[in-house]
């Protein structure tokens, strides 16, 4: 992992050291999903956002998703089956699994990863836990091993607001690592080790005026933005930053 601290400097927290309790492996709880979108990882991807994270990072971007409850509930292997069909008629080349916490849904969201890649497609996927946290409870945990065995590319560790990363994409700051677990992504991950990337932010406007923005980019660009583009379309009079603003840096995250 990369971690841009001072010599001696540690941690500044424990964020996301408890190992995350075994979800409900009969239903998948997500809040958002999108066919294709190129703001969230490499190339055209799906994007799923989980609901539920325990490991609430100060300044997370998606607080909206800490709450265990509320969102979609679903069967994942239905909801899987369709969101695989959705990716394929849009040209996509794989999904990334983001929140959220997808490791606090592990076994559920390995059925997702799993439908997508025998429909021939990658999986990226998002944790605010570490990579080496992870393979240690794997060792006792198969729905965290069966989703880390699905994943091809992995973005790890808790988001820290004091150490934002400018120079890597997907990510938010510099104790986050980007891992290619298999080979599709390997010459991304070496080329972003040696030269970093650029993040990317979409904006959908929906025919009803409700505004979706996904990707990541700083809070100066994000307020110059979104200060232009009007009102919540669920709350008239507040800005919309809270509710539709999901970035994969949540994982930022
Ligand atoms: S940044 Fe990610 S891991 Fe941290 S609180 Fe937000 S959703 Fe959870």
């Amino acid at each position: 992992m990369t971690i841009a601290l001072s010599a001696g400097e540690a941690l500044p927290s424990a964020l996301g050291a408890d190992e995350p309790a075994c979800g409900d492996s009969a239903v998948l709880r997500w809040s958002r999903f999108l066919p294709a979108t190129r703001a969230e990882g490499p190339g055209l991807r799906a994007a799923v956002w989980v609901q539920g994270c325990a490991v609430r990072c100060p300044g997370c971007f998606n607080p909206q998703l800490w709450a265990p409850r509320g969102g979609t509930v679903s069967d994942p292997a239905l909801v899987a089956a369709d969101w695989a069909a959705q990716a394929q008629a849009a040209g996509a080349e794989g999904v990334t699994l983001l929140g959220g916490e997808p490791f606090e849904q592990a076994g559920t969201l390995a059925i997702v990863a799993e439908a997508f890649r025998a429909a021939g497609m990658t999986v990226m996927t998002f944790s605010g836990h570490s990579y080496d946290d992870l393979r240690q409870w794997a060792r006792v945990r198969a729905d965290i091993a069966r989703l880390l065995a699905a994943t091809d590319l992995l973005c790890d560790g808790p988001y820290l607001q004091e150490h934002p990363d400018a120079r890597r994409p997907w990510i938010g700051s510099t104790n986050q690592s980007i891992r290619a677990l298999t080979s599709a992504y390997a010459d991304e991950v070496r080329a972003i080790d040696e030269s970093g990337g650029t993040d990317r932010l979409e904006v959908r406007i929906a025919p009803d005026g409700t505004v979706g923005v996904n990707g990541w980019a700083t809070d100066a660009a994000l307020t110059a933005l979104l200060d232009d583009l009007g009102a919540r379309a669920d709350r008239p009079g507040r800005g919309i930053r809270s509710h539709t603003l999901l970035t994969d840096r949540e994982q930022a995250r």
